[in-house]
């Protein structure tokens, strides 16, 4: 570290944490990243994190890999027992030609046994490029990637009653709103920038209202704090829109021009009184009428939600209540106003838009549909692939349990680490004959690969990505790959091509411009005006930045018209009993980013948050005759976890906060599976579990 005048270069780029976007500059002496500085970027102007200052030198790790690997003839059986110090015990070095060859023989010509995860830590060129070569190479949709795991249930609830799944506003809109819900969400933590504009509208008197069941950072600037009992959204959302119909706070003509289905959305809502959900979501009838008022009496008002919404088997429908709230209080398409799911990889809104999902191909353009599928294979040059919608992550690893799914291909995921009822995964992993994993770092996934694939990070790699405002940014290599490590891109490509495809691309330009072709979201963007600047998508002339608001007159659906979708209350999959009596919810830390495999290696963030904690209430803690520092017995019906108690007042007496981040305690043993029906995102945020002291001798 030293003054500007003492780096070699600057390079400006995006931030490769969270969905934010914001835009910095690596400052390299002698080809490292030694300083970061944000810049002038349109989500961030200027502002930065703890992440994306400090967390970079992940990059230069000594864990990085740099040859392909093959695992070896004579080695261990497969697990979870690669120690760096024991690689090659596991793996022998192998040359690009020779483990590229290897990854297509275990992979060509062996159709629907092959299934893909994808990565919204790459490159929207390199994300399309992977679920093409699923599509292209293997003939089916069994592809998809993180978003399964975060926000489908709240892209699926937004396709089918706005017809968009993504934002209708950027988060920076609030500065022109009176009043805003955050429901589900830690900004604080997760989307910490995107916070500071938060904290900033509730300083100049904006009514921020947080819904939460766990106290979040934002509290302490919120006019309204309503701390509900885990799982219980919709009874909480219908009875604020309950008040709404009742006292006649709607917005009438904006319904009437702009929606369908308001009676029946009326009449179902006609039973959720506030008196009725009170003992359900635990948040006085008083406080919801007055929530209600509050939002319906607002001169503009936005919704950002997190995966509090959509991390449940409910997620769809928390969802819809959203949606539904702002559209019959008209909240929707004027500044200041709008949806906002807070996406949370730094590029999980470009990889959906790019197609890396099993139901729809690039723009969401679905797979059953056979016109959309003959424009795509004509831009590829060659034959149809199955109009059936792909399984999904969770699916995917239950069809190798079933002996559908044979081999895999995957690129920056951890499923290992990421997926719920982790044992379960990494036996269907372990049972794979043929895994090739592609990435930065021998992840718990890469352990059990049988080829491995060194790639770049993102400081090293040229692409573009998609933030969860709609903003397409460009980032740029400041220093070369380790070793014989390569982009992504180049990777797919080589495989692409041992695999017969026709693919000749030598630069991710030519990539975008075929994307292009297909996604009338990139109408009027350029590679070219993308090395210039940021466009939000739509940009509806070539020389528009972009339009941050969207829907002003009318939504992407038959006649223009956005839908009430109704939800009703339906319980967590697995409800606290006798035996598992406490409520387990798993998210992120503020210093932590997903499985860790980037975040624990850089030097800062390990050193500001080294280990696996659990965080309780201190009564609860007290009650178990634990102290904060003790270790203790976390179990579900899946699995268990010994891990030290941490206290924190901001989570309720009968819940454990796990961040999922730790390998040695994996919150994901413990998770359950079950799935919400649309989205298909499993239930971190609710598991009935028991918890006991570890004796200390
Ligand atoms: Fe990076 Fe997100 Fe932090 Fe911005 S808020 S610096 S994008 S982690």
């Amino acid at each position: 570290v030293g003054d500007s005048k003492s780096f070699d270069r600057e390079v400006e780029s995006v931030c490769p944490f969270c969905g934010v976007g914001c835009q910095l500059s690596f400052k390299i002496k002698d080809e490292k990243i030694a300083w970061v500085d944000g810049v002038e970027g349109p989500a961030n102007e200027n502002r930065l994190c703890v992440k994306g200052r400090f967390g970079f030198d992940y990059i230069h790790h000594p864990h990085r890999l740099t040859k392909p690997l093959i695992r070896r003839e004579d080695a261990p059986a497969k697990g979870l027992n690669v120690d760096p110090a024991n690689l090659m015990t596991h793996f022998r070095e192998a040359s690009w030609d020779e483990a590229l060859d290897a990854a297509a023989k275990g992979l060509k010509g062996r159709g629907t046994e092959i299934a893909g995860f994808g990565s919204a830590k790459c490159s929207n060129e390199e994300a399309y490029l992977f679920q093409k070569l699923i599509r292209q190479g293997f003939g089916h949709n069994n592809v998809d990637h993180c978003t399964r795991l975060c926000h489908a249930s709240s892209v699926a609830a937004l396709l089918e009653n706005v017809g968009s799944g993504a934002v209708t506003a950027t988060f920076n809109e609030i500065e022109n709103a009176d009043v805003a819900i955050v429901i589900g969400a830690n900004p604080t933590e997760n989307h910490p920038v995107a916070a500071t504009y938060f904290k900033q509208f509730a300083k100049r008197g904006g009514k921020l209202i947080i819904m939460d069941p766990r106290g979040t950072g934002m509290k302490r600037h919120a006019s309204h704090m309503l701390q509900f009992r885990p799982g219980t959204d919709v009874a909480m959302l219908n009875a604020i829109m309950n008040v709404i119909v009742e006292e006649k706070l709607y917005d009438e003509q904006y319904i009437a021009a702009f929606t369908e289905n308001w009676a029946a959305m009326k009449d179902h809502l006609a039973d959720f009184t506030p008196e009725k959900m009170e003992p359900l979501c635990g948040v006085k009838a008083d406080v919801l009428r007055d929530v209600a008022r509050t939002f319906a009496g607002a001169r503009a008002a936005m919704i950002f939600w997190g995966m509090g919404v959509s991390q449940h088997i409910h997620g769809t429908d928390n969802s819809r209540c959203l949606i539904s709230l702002a559209l019959m209080t008209g909240q929707v398409g004027r500044p200041g106003a709008g949806l906002h799911p807070l996406r949370g990889q730094n590029n999980v809104q470009g990889a959906s838009d790019a197609g890396l999902i099993p139901m729809f191909l690039p723009d969401y353009q679905s797979v059953e549909d056979d016109g959309v599928r003959s424009a795509f294979t004509e831009v590829w040059g060659s034959g149809d692939f199955s109009n059936k919608r792909g399984l999904t992550v969770v699916e995917i690893m239950d069809a190798i349990h079933a002996d559908q799914i044979k081999g895999m291909y995957i690129l920056g995921e951890n499923p290992a680490m990421s997926d719920p009822d982790a044992e379960h995964a990494r036996d269907a992993l372990a049972k794979l004959d043929c895994l090739v994993v592609q990435d930065i770092f021998l992840t718990e996934t890469a352990n059990f690969a049988d080829v491995v694939l060194p790639s770049s990070a993102w400081p090293e790699k040229t692409g573009t990505v998609t933030n969860t405002n709609r903003q397409v940014q460009m980032g740029r290599p400041a220093v070369p790959p380790p070793g014989d490590a390569k982009e992504d891109w180049w990777i797919t490509t080589e495989l692409a091509k041992r695999l017969g495809l026709n693919w000749s691309y030598t630069h991710p330009k030519q990539v975008f411009a075929e994307m292009a072709l297909n996604m009338p979201s990139m109408n009027n963007i350029t590679w070219e005006r993308l090395e210039k600047t940021a466009v939000t998508y739509p940009s509806l002339t070539p020389d528009d930045p972009g339009q941050p608001i969207v829907f002003s007159d009318g939504f992407p659906r038959p006649d223009g018209r956005a839908r009430f979708t109704p939800a009703s209350v339906i319980a967590p999959a697995e409800v606290p009993d006798q035996e598992y009596p406490m409520i387990l919810t798993t998210g992120r830390q503020l210093e932590h980013w997903h499985t860790g495999s980037m975040t624990r290696r850089a030097s800062v963030l390990d050193w500001a948050e080294p280990e696996a904690n659990a965080s309780l209430h201190p009564q609860t803690l007290r009650k178990l005759g634990v102290r904060p520092g003790d270790m203790i017995a976390l179990e579900t019906r899946r699995g268990r976890i010994e891990i030290m108690a941490r206290a924190d007042r901001a989570v309720a007496t009968d819940m454990v906060f796990l961040p999922f981040a730790y390998v040695e305690a994996a919150a994901n043993i413990l998770t359950n599976p079950k799935l919400d029906p649309y989205g298909k995102i499993p239930e971190f945020k609710f598991s009935a579990c028991r918890v006991s002291a570890l004796s200390s001798d």
